[in-house]
């Protein structure tokens, strides 16, 4: 593995320019470190910050679709029991914790609301089509 000297990104030895920036230097991790320029290694999940949770897998999957779609990284958790229901004492359902690049956290926080405002919609509309369906029967 090697690494772009201009944004950290990892490289395959082959690969002769960074696909981000068009640079053509390359060094190692060792090199890298000496010269102070962060690595991005897979997924750097140092500078995630909490944005969000989903209280089920589908809600937690089109957060991260819609996240992904604006090139924002997501991070899904799934947590489970993270506070006790002590009104009905049964079992708890899992969430999932939404987890995104801190520097990208005003924008996701955006998407992410505009994103429960269409979920809304869809499920007021669905809620609406069900209605007029048992209305007709
Ligand atoms: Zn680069």
């Amino acid at each position: 593995m090697k690494y772009c000297t201009e944004c950290g990104s990892e490289y395959e030895d082959g690969v002769t320019t960074c696909a981000d920036d068009g640079n053509a230097e390359f060094a190692s991790a060792e090199e890298m470190r000496r010269r102070g320029v962060p690595i991005v290694e897979g997924r750097d999940t140092r500078n995630f910050v909490f944005a969000d949770t989903a209280e089920d897998p589908l809600t937690s999957e089109r957060f991260t679709a819609v996240l992904e779609a604006e090139g924002i990284p997501v991070i899904s958790r799934a947590q489970r029991g993270g506070t006790v229901d002590n009104i009905t004492g049964g079992s708890i359902s899992p969430w999932w914790e939404i987890l995104v690049p801190e520097d990208q956290l005003g924008r996701a926080t955006r998407i992410l609301a505009e994103a429960k405002r269409e979920m809304e919609a869809d499920a007021a509309e669905a809620a609406r089509a069900a209605e007029e369906e048992s209305g007709q029967n």
